[in-house]
């Protein structure tokens, strides 16, 4: 089973920004996307959740079904999660309620603010001790005065939550201590373990020394211009990306 985008073309207005992209990302799995900035990385993982600001052409299956032309909401209902490089703040929003209309939402079917479930609170003070967060964040707005590393960290608890069969991760190293970007690298290879299917989007290799790839993929103003193995991160840091420029 597998996530699969076919010929995926993204445009904004006249500005095309992806160009015929085409890749699996298989379950149980990890795939690296590395490439330089402004190359079309969000672009491809904002795409694949289903931003409306994009003219989108191409497709993107789901274990076979075809979710190109779903909503956002539903497309994470089937299993596609997303940790946004630039997470959002959300004034007046706690945390914990937060984690807990996701939960109700995924057992449930319906969209209830006013519950909480005890033992949605005990798993997020666990799941909050695994990413190295204190569980007094549960209390406070979400991203509100989080640090960058925190709102990665945050952000990886809000996907734990969800528990997407697929899982892309937008930088999840960016603004992270080592200490921290082990903790994630961690995490990675437990979900991993459990089945999901990653796409990791980064733009140096550290990462690379906590979770070893399945697949490395480099993509360069808007496409993917090389595939391969985890010898491709040796190959662009000695080189750079300079030297896929043609
Ligand atoms: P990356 O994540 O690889 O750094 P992005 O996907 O953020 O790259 O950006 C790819 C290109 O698309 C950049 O040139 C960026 O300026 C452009 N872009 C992104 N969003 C918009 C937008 N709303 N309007 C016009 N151009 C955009
Ligand atoms: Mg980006």
């Amino acid at each position: 089973m597998a996530l699969e985008v076919l010929n995926l073309s993204v445009s904004i207005g006249e500005k095309e920004i992806l160009k015929d992209v085409t890749f699996r990302l298989e379950r149980g799995e990890t795939t690296i996307l590395m490439g330089p900035n402004g190359g079309g990385k969000t672009t491809l993982s904002f795409a694949i959740m289903g931003h409306p600001k994009y003219n989108v052409s191409g497709k993107i299956l789901l274990d076979g079904e075809d979710i190109s032309k779903l909503p956002t909401h539903e497309r994470a209902l089937k299993g596609l999660g997303l940790a946004f490089q630039n997470p959002v703040e959300i004034p007046g929003l706690r945390f914990s309620s937060l984690l807990n209309a996701i939960s109700i939402k995924k057992r449930t079917g319906e969209l209830d603010m006013s519950k909480i479930d005890p033992k949605v609170i005990v798993w997020a003070g666990r799941k909050l001790g695994e990413v190295g967060l204190d569980r007094s964040f549960l209390e406070r707005e979400v991203n509100i005065g989080f640090s960058g590393g925190e709102k990665k960290r945050s952000e990886i608890v809000q996907l734990m939550a969800m528990d997407p069969k697929y899982l892309i991760l937008d930088e999840p190293d960016s603004g992270l201590d080592v200490d921290g970007i082990k903790i994630i690298g961690n995490i990675v290879n437990g979900l991993k373990a459990n089945g999901k299917g990653i796409l990791i989007i980064t733009h140096h290799a550290e990462i690379t020394k906590f979770v070893k790839p399945d697949k490395v993929m480099i993509m360069l103003n808007g496409s993917i211009v090389e595939e391969g193995g985890a010898e491709l991160i040796e190959k662009v840091e000695s080189r750079g990306y300079k030297g896929y420029e043609r």
